[in-house]
């Protein structure tokens, strides 16, 4: 037997592993699975050359647990060590600077374990002794055992061990107890491990099967229950394929595998480069059915089938993070802090590789089948909205493609757009005023007397179109969006700078003031009053709010620094129409029951008119009947 310390600078590595990796004692199970799948693939790699001498064999990575023991234990059939091997990849950890290191990385155990290789190591997160038991592939070479305590003190001896390969056993600390539950195991497996490239078996699973022995009347075999292994990865995962031997139900059904509670995604992308950098990957636009829905961290970032995270921020770009579907990359440097992940070069390409593919594949679906993307498109408006607010060279891209709809349900391209209201949308300034409405019901009069204007409105009904139309008028040139309802209608667009008989001062101030009186108390709201002649077809009352003002409340709710303009009250317009019969009468004598119904009526057109108020007008419209 030898008796040694483990090479490390630092007094002594374990309670470091232990205090600092302590969020994260989960990822052992990863880093030991798949050192042992690394070992197979190296055999695997040995055999194929020629240079092993006996039949490679079963090469299932076994995963057992032995309570009675208390030990968890990883073998594999792969490459093994040789004493002198052990020596050098396990006992001598050369690292320097441990100490400010762990310091500066405490949280992050990723980074630790990425940067002194301490994998293996990180065993002994969850447990109070491990023993390797090896055998090396080489003729000739004997089995070792190495066990380690937990301090810098291991031993090494030879030992007994018929077959080629590792047993890593790990003798769990009485603090972590759960590691010898099967559940906790299987959960554990099933997250870091379920893609690995080589078999790992977890104990046994039923299954049913014919059983020839034992038929029905008809002749036909019963079914029996049988024991089989099970394995708990799929070796071959779809990114891994290519896409030319992919149906559509294949994406789909691989889609179900990794989120079983989702709706069919709406479409996907196949990633394959291996130039300048490896990554394969499938993206998926899911079926958002709320805003509750949308989530981050759906995307699993793999490195060559090992499960790395589900926290891709910094990796791919902002707006894919909404995404759902896997990326596989050896090329990213994993084992790294994410604020160096945001700076990598090779990040920053892989990023923008990315969003050129998702542009690309979406341009594509828009040229070649335009029906199918504008019957898509509700549901992704709100990734394509985000990439274009948040990604200046995804907005480049999507212009060409992204849709308006308008309040009669057709799509537009921007383009498209530009071109159908350029004639009659254009005011005197030169400026080409976008309506819009955002619901189609509470603001139906409004849109309904823009239309016989042979205006056209668009829905911008989406939880970023506020925001979309303020970067819309920053990008389009001379481009304003108005909402339906920002003015009467004959100032929406300002055509001309002609001005149309207005009532005398004096008249004007009597009537407005007649209707400031009758104005019923609304919270928070207050109410300027004007008179404009507006053609005897308008409506008598109309009221408005000015896209400025609109906008501001908007925001003062959205951002937490401008909240002084949400707690404004909200300002109306209330606009006489002199031109219409009911106004004339009014300016010649004011009868007070017709003011406050033209009021109500107003007010009711835009759902303001609520409690003791609607009951009033109820009453009173009784008693004029
Ligand atoms: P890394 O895997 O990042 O190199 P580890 O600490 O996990 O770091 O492992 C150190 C080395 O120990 C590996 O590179 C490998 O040579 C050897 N090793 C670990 N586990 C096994 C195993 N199951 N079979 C053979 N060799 C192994």
């Amino acid at each position: 037997m030898t008796n040694g310390n483990i090479g490390v600078t630092t007094e002594n590595i374990f309670p470091v592993i232990k205090k600092f990796l302590y969020s994260d004692h989960d990822i052992f199970i990863r880093e030991i699975v798949s050192n042992a799948v690394d070992a197979t693939q190296k055999l695997r790699t040995l055999a194929s050359k020629g240079e092993l001498k006996e039949e490679a064999g079963d090469l299932t990575v076994n995963v057992k647990i032995d309570k009675e023991a208390g030990t968890l234990t990883v073998s594999d059939r792969g490459i093994g060590m040789t004493e002198e091997e052990i020596d050098k990849y396990i006992n001598q950890i050369a690292f320097s600077g441990a100490n400010d290191f762990l310091d500066k990385y405490k949280e992050d155990a990723n980074a630790i374990i990425g940067h002194f290789g301490l994998g293996f190591y990180s065993s002994f997160m969850v447990s109070k002794k491990v023993e390797i038991i090896t055998k090396s592939w080489q003729p000739d070479t004997k089995a070792v055992k190495w066990s380690c305590d937990g301090s810098p003190a291991f031993t090494i001896e030879e030992c007994d061990k018929a077959d080629r390969g590792t047993d890593i056993v790990m003798y769990i600390d009485d603090d972590c107890k759960e590691f010898l539950e099967d559940y906790k195991i299987g959960e554990l497996l099933r997250k870091y491990c379920r893609f690995l490239p080589i078999p790992v078996k977890f104990g046994m699973k039923k299954d049913w099967v014919d059983d020839p022995d034992n038929k029905d009347d008809k002749g036909n075999p019963k079914r029996k229950e049988i024991e089989v292994d099970n394995i708990i990865n799929d070796t071959t995962p779809l990114w891994t394929k290519k896409p030319a031997d992919l149906k559509d139900e294949d994406y789909k059904e691989f889609y179900r595998k990794l989120y079983p509670m989702s709706d069919e995604p709406l479409f996907w992308i196949h990633l394959n480069v291996d130039y300048p950098f490896n990554l394969t990957g499938i993206l998926y636009f899911p079926k958002v059915k709320s805003q509750f829905d949308l989530q981050k961290n759906k995307i699993q970032l793999y490195c060559n089938q090992v499960f790395v995270t589900d926290s891709v921020e910094g990796i791919v770009p902002e707006f894919l993070t909404l995404l759902h579907g896997v990326i596989d990359s050896p090329d990213i440097p994993l084992n790294v802090s994410r604020s160096y992940l945001q700076s990598d070069s090779n990040v920053k390409k892989i990023s923008s590789y990315i969003t050129k593919k998702v542009s690309d594949r979406l341009a594509s679906i828009f040229k070649q089948d335009r029906k199918q993307f504008e019957e898509k498109w509700d549901d992704i408006k709100i990734f394509i909205d985000y990439g274009m607010l948040s990604d200046d060279s995804f907005y480049d891209k999507a212009k060409s493609f992204a849709l308006f709809k308008d309040t009669e349900g057709k799509y537009y391209t921007y383009e498209e757009y530009q071109t159908l209201i350029k004639d009659n949308q254009t005011d005197k300034d030169g400026n080409l005023i976008y309506l819009y409405a955002q619901n189609r019901d509470d603001q139906y009069t409004y849109i309904d007397a823009a239309q016989a204007k042979g205006y056209n409105v668009l829905l911008m009904d989406g939880q970023l179109d506020p925001a979309m139309l303020g970067m819309l008028e920053q990008k389009l040139e001379k481009t304003r969006f108005t909402r339906v309802d920002g003015d009467v209608i004959d100032k929406l667009i300002v055509k001309s700078d002609e001005k149309k008989d207005e009532l005398p001062e004096e008249e004007k101030k009597t009537l407005t003031e007649t209707f400031k009186n009758a104005l019923p108390t609304i919270e928070k709201t207050e109410f300027m009053v004007d008179a404009q002649p507006l053609g005897e077809t308008a409506a008598p009352v109309i009221i408005t709010q000015s896209e400025y003002m609109r906008r501001m409340k908007e925001m003062g709710r959205l951002q937490p620094g401008m909240a002084f303009y949400g707690e404004m009250p909200t300002m109306m317009n209330l606009v006489l129409n002199t031109d219409h019969p009911l106004i004339k009468k009014t300016i010649k004598e004011a009868k007070p029951e017709i003011v406050s119904q033209l009021i109500d009526l107003a007010l009711l057109q835009n759902g303001m008119l609520r409690g003791e108020a609607l009951t009033k007008f109820v009453k009173r419209s009784v008693e004029l009947i």
